[in-house]
């Protein structure tokens, strides 16, 4: 590969949009827009890893090592240079992988009577939501030919965790909702493991764009809990994708002063409102403004539409909320 090319995807690839990707979280801003925080590479137990966004370089004070994107892949994933480059390749043409697999799998949702019934179940019904969260639906066994056949290799599809090793569709029999740089997919089956991501981070809060001009904000844990409060008119609700925000999810919750209400699920195990207790303290901490909603026992957002609670009931549970 030549120089040119290799400027070309260094300039395609800014260094801290790559780390941030891999869950690196700065600590702090040192100056002159350099951001110093943990390091990736060694086991940092106080920040020592030093990133300049605009020169795209990094070095680290405690493993001493440093360099540009292409040497932190390698690094990184501990591979040598040419591999490193085609990580980075790959991992420049994801957005358009996972792309074309969101288009295939919602051309696919209504073609399969069994995945609208199941939303249906969960109470997702309007078709302006389905739109709204471009829900789709991967039947199993047809992604990878379809793929295949627009030009992707079965390697790069693999990488992607779309296809698993022995070559089948990853996602089968499941509702798939499109994250920032991610899919997730709910089973069908009560006999799969319910919950899916492909490898790589969750991505931030969901729709955080169109939710964080919101003064005051509602955060659930699961995409099925947003869907039936976006449907019932919530549009300031977020999603953090299970009870434990990451570092990316907990900097944009924190980005301006607001309220954020904390509608948790009240599972019989009590994780859902210590997840919650726990949030609101750091939250806190931070100067927000927190409430935490009180839903029937047993209970999520989800499950009290579903079983016939309405926009007024949750409004009242909302203004019921104690810090
Ligand atoms: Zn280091």
């Amino acid at each position: 590969m030549n120089r040119i090319a290799l400027d070309e995807l260094k300039q395609q690839i800014p260094l801290l949009e790559y780390l941030q990707a891999h869950d690196w979280q700065q600590a702090k801003p040192i100056g002159f827009g350099r951001l110093l925080g943990l390091c990736p590479l060694h086991a940092d137990h106080k920040p020592s890893f030093l990133v300049d966004p605009h020169k795209n370089l990094f070095y680290c004070y405690g493993c001493r090592r440093g360099g540009d994107v292409i040497r932190f892949a390698e690094l990184y994933h501990q591979v040598k240079f040419p591999q490193a480059v085609a990580l980075l390749h790959q991992w420049r043409g994801l957005p358009s992988l996972l792309h074309e697999a969101e288009g295939f799998y919602r051309m696919q949702l209504h073609r399969h009577a069994e995945a609208v019934a199941y939303l249906y179940q969960r109470g997702v019904r309007a078709p302006e939501l389905i739109e709204h969260m471009r829900i789709g639906y991967a039947p199993g066994g047809c992604l990878r030919g379809w793929l295949v056949q627009l030009g992707y290799p079965i390697q790069t599809l693999r990488q992607a965790g779309l296809v698993t090793a022995s070559g089948y569709d990853a996602y089968t029999h499941r509702v798939v909702f499109p994250l920032e740089g991610n899919l997730y997919g709910r089973s069908l089956s009560a006999a799969a493991p319910p919950h899916r991501f492909l490898p790589g981070a969750k991505g931030g809060l969901y729709s955080w764009e169109q939710v964080r001009q919101y003064p005051e904000v509602i955060l659930v844990e699961g995409l099925f809990d947003y869907a039936v409060l976006w449907q019932a008119g919530f549009h300031n609700v977020t999603c953090s994708m299970g009870n434990h925000l990451n570092a990316h999810q907990y900097r944009q919750l924190c980005d301006l002063p607001r309220t954020v209400y904390l509608a948790f699920d009240t599972d019989p195990n009590g994780s859902g409102q210590q997840a919650a207790q726990s949030l609101a303290c750091r939250l806190r901490e931070q100067g927000m403004n927190v409430r935490r909603v009180s839903l029937p026992d047993g209970h999520d957002p989800n499950s009290f539409f579903v079983e016939n609670g309405d926009a007024h009931q949750f409004q009242s549970l909302l203004e019921a909320a104690l810090p």
